[in-house]
């Protein structure tokens, strides 16, 4: 039997909904996983950008463990003493001056979507349940019925209709499309900055500045999904900064909870977020004790800006080295900041190169058939990033 087959039993209870690599993880700290037979592997997926810190960060396990301490859910029926102050926080970095906590990424695109709407009808006009929304062709925003409805990928969405309507999908890209697709009923475009799940696609140089151009020109909402592209990944704390551009909403998750609980949010104006009146939204864990105290601990550290600088510099490293990859193997290799999608010729599994460098010790995802993605977390040494750049070229040579 193999590894895989074996772990297929290991988990008989489990629903098949993913297809992880052969290898069951015990303990992690920093860039490090440890396996249950004591093997030592190099993280090179920061889960999806979830742990941009690494692995049990000290700070973040600090912050953890003393909220757990103190209070970890009160629901919102109750003030507690971590809300008022993570909500400052993240108004303060994102430059916004309202926050909604949420738990998930999906949620927090749901919430977006939410508030774009109520934008729409109630300071907008647009002739109520017409709202449409424009978003681009190959997104990744999440895993709820009304997201997958405007995923492009069949393995998201097949079966899983009837959708809900007010979604035109673009070209990723291409700002002409979006002002095209704009009329009297668009409230909002919504879009991830560089798209993460689609193999990390960086869009032409101006896109962002030209949506942002064009979603003001029009009165229409710049919905930003940072989900994954944001808090220090791209080596700045928004991808959206690489363009100085600001969206009208930001929309965060993943590294918000530092790789240890659930954290999402939106960041808006007040006027805009003041669509939402009491019992409009809400969530049980929104927003909880223990959410809210990870998450500043997780502001104060992007804070010092030394993630972001790191994101900058060992990204250069990273993209250096790939680039120096042998090219009869690669056919595209697409970074931004500590992020690289590797695009493999026709006719090699992606797959196959990431079983490769698991066995090798490194911890890499394909996404899609061809595109092996990259994502280690900011802590990673120089030589790691080096060691990751070898570890991948020998799998693919
Ligand atoms: C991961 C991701 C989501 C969904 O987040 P979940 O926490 O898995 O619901 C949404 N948008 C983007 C860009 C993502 O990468």
């Amino acid at each position: 039997m193999t590894v895989a087959q074996d772990l297929h039993e290991l988990e008989a209870h489990a629903a098949h909904n993913y297809h992880p690599l052969p290898i069951v993880i015990t303990e992690a700290e920093g860039a490090w996983v440890t396996d249950v037979e004591g093997r030592r592997y190099l993280d090179a997926l920061a889960g999806y950008s979830a742990l941009n810190f690494g692995h049990r960060h000290p700070q973040l396990i600090a912050a953890a463990e003393a909220q757990l301490r103190r209070v970890t859910l009160t629901s919102r029926a109750f003030h507690h003493d971590q809300f008022a102050p993570f909500c400052a926080d993240l108004a303060r970095l994102t430059g916004m001056d309202a926050v909604l906590p949420m738990n998930t990424g999906a949620e927090a695109v749901e919430t977006a979507i939410k508030l774009a709407r109520r934008w729409g009808y109630r300071v907008k006009g647009v002739e109520r349940d017409r709202a449409t929304i424009v978003v681009a062709d190959d997104n990744f925003h999440g895993r709820t019925t009304t997201i997958v409805g405007f995923s492009t990928d069949p393995d998201a969405r097949e079966d899983f209709g009837p959708f809900a309507p007010g979604f035109r999908s673009v070209p990723f890209g291409d700002a002409a499309a979006i002002e095209a697709a704009i009329d009297e009923t668009t409230v909002a475009v919504l879009l991830e900055p560089v798209q993460g799940e689609a193999g990390i696609r960086v869009p032409p140089p101006g896109y962002l500045r030209e949506v942002r151009r064009i979603t003001r020109e029009r009165d229409v909402l710049f919905l930003a999904d940072e989900i994954q592209s944001g808090l220090g990944r791209t080596g700045t704390t928004f991808a959206c900064d690489l363009e100085d551009v600001v969206p009208d909403v930001f929309l965060l998750g993943k590294a918000l909870g530092g790789g240890v609980v659930p954290v999402s949010a939106i960041a808006a104006n007040r006027e805009l977020m003041d669509v939402f009146t009491p019992g409009s939204h809400g969530s049980t864990f929104g927003g909880n004790p223990l959410a809210c105290a990870v998450g500043r601990a997780v502001i104060a550290m992007l804070e010092t800006g030394e993630f972001q600088a790191r994101g900058r510099e060992l990204g250069a490293r990273l993209d250096a080295g790939l680039r120096a990859l042998p090219q009869d193997r690669v056919v595209e290799v697409r970074t931004i900041g500590l992020w690289a999608g590797i695009e493999l010729a026709p006719g090699n599994r992606a797959r196959t190169v990431c079983e490769r460098m698991l066995a090798e010790g490194v911890l890499a995802k394909d996404t899609h058939e061809t595109t092996v993605r990259l994502a280690p977390p900011l802590v990673v040494t120089e030589d790691e990033v080096d060691h990751i750049v070898e570890v991948l070229g020998a799998a693919i040579g």
